[in-house]
């Protein structure tokens, strides 16, 4: 059995004073959350252009570290990942060209104030833009770091009307912010009038706070949520130093309320964008009973550009875990794209060429193989007989890529086109 360490945080002498029980107990962690310079200083020793540089972004950004990952730094390494996480850097007053306000549209595929509906069956839910600890690379920064607030009940209201009133929704994905900072009964409120919506199927909830403050996950939070099953729980770890006795705590009670948990990591550069240490990181999930679900593209949020890195490092990792190591390690590589065209998954090319007859792949290990086709799958026999999802025994698709393949449209064009413009219209 691999054994984890706990968070040393006895022998820093700013926590001196702390009982076991108040470090042990989230509502402390709040409230004792770092904000200032000073108070960071007695965790991790500062030099002076570092605080120069603090200075000057905590006059634009919030910061707030938890004492449990305040702890978890290193002391003399500024390069920390933990470190660099947590900590504004100056960089981050850099404007770059490419940076966007919103690059996801999140605020604009928004049909009610804090609801997100981009894609057809299933919609993101911000409940609150408040979070236990401040990400430095945060994706939400437009929203999260600023003027602390949980969504109105008002709005709470309306997003579950919207969602009650559209049956194409069967997956409802609560984020923020972190909905963590919820207390039970806020979450509960929530969940349960979801919960009581015939055609939402799933509920899911991203939080990070099993990697930032895994002393919120309570036997009366899990109890609370187990009641509202199927709920799954994708959580936020980028580095295996972030997995520490206290986050496989966490996570094994979530998984013990029979809670499927995800993860989802961010490629960072200089944090994590080495094939290695992502192996490690899949790894050590797996561990901890946390099944790697995504690992996202860094974003083109305002101020982060420090932390991006290229597409190919991305896919560099990919080839490096297929087939090297268990497929249940492999998260998906994608790409946000910026204008809110959703997820867009990019892999290694394994289909090489192909014929009618055979298909040509390649393996992990460059092994060029061949499938062959059978010969009578054409599509009008393709369909499964008197299939149960089907309408009519038809196979219709909502939209997209999907109804080039079924036939039903020919081409998909962008609305401007230059050469419709020349189209003569009598
Ligand atoms: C990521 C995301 C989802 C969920 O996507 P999955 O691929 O189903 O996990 C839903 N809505 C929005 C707006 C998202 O960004
Ligand atoms: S927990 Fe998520 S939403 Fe909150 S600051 Fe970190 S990355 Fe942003």
């Amino acid at each position: 059995m691999k054994e984890y360490k706990k968070v040393e945080w006895k022998n820093i002498p700013h926590f001196a004073n702390v009982t076991d029980e108040q470090w042990n107990d989230y509502k402390w962690q709040l409230k004792n959350v770092v904000r200032d310079i000073e108070t960071l200083e007695k965790i991790v020793p500062l030099e002076d252009d570092e605080k120069a540089d603090l200075r000057n972004c905590l006059e634009k950004f919030h910061m707030s570290i938890t004492p449990y990952y305040a702890a978890l730094m290193d002391k003399k390494d500024r390069r920390c990942p933990v470190r660099m996480l947590a900590v504004p850097r100056i960089m981050e007053l850099h404007n770059d060209k490419s940076d966007l306000d919103d690059p996801l549209h999140e605020d604009v595929d928004s049909p009610v104030h804090g609801l997100t509906h981009r894609y057809p069956d299933r919609v993101l839910l911000l409940v609150t833009n408040i979070c236990s600890m401040n990400c430095r690379h945060c994706t939400r920064r437009r929203l999260v770091g600023f003027e602390d607030q949980h969504l109105s009940r008002a709005n709470v209201d309306k997003a579950i009307e919207y969602i009650r009133a559209n049956k194409v929704i069967r997956d409802v994905l609560i984020s923020g912010g972190d909905p963590m900072v919820l207390s039970d009964d806020q979450l509960e409120y929530i969940i349960k009038q979801l919960r009581e919506i015939e055609h939402v199927e799933i509920i899911r909830i991203g939080t990070r706070t099993p990697v930032v403050m895994p002393q919120r996950i309570t036997d009366s939070l899990v109890n609370m949520l187990k009641k509202y099953h199927p709920i799954y729980v994708n959580t936020h770890f980028n580095h295996p130093k972030e997995i520490t006795d206290e986050a496989r705590a966490a996570c094994a009670k979530l998984a013990d309320a029979g809670i499927s948990l995800g993860n989802q990591s961010v490629l960072l550069r200089d944090l994590n964008d080495c094939p290695n240490l992502m192996k490690k990181l899949v790894h050590e999930l797996l561990m901890i009973r946390v099944r790697p679900y995504y690992i996202y593209q860094c974003d083109l949020s305002l101020g982060i550009s420090h932390f991006r890195t290229t597409v190919a490092k991305g896919l560099e990792i990919m080839e490096n875990l297929r087939g090297h190591t268990s497929g249940l390690a492999v998260p998906t590589f994608v790409v946000d794209a910026p204008g809110g065209g959703g997820k867009i998954p990019v892999m290694p090319n394994y289909l090489i060429t192909m014929s009618d007859e055979r298909a040509v792949l390649r393996n992990y290990e460059g092994v060029i193989t061949t499938y062959s086709m059978p010969k009578s799958a054409t599509a009008a026999e393709g369909t499964v007989h008197n299939c149960v999802a089907c309408e009519e025994g038809k196979y219709k698709p909502l939209d997209g890529v999907a109804k080039l393949l079924n036939g039903e449209r020919l081409t998909i064009q962008p609305s401007e086109l230059v050469r419709h413009a020349r189209h003569h219209n009598d």
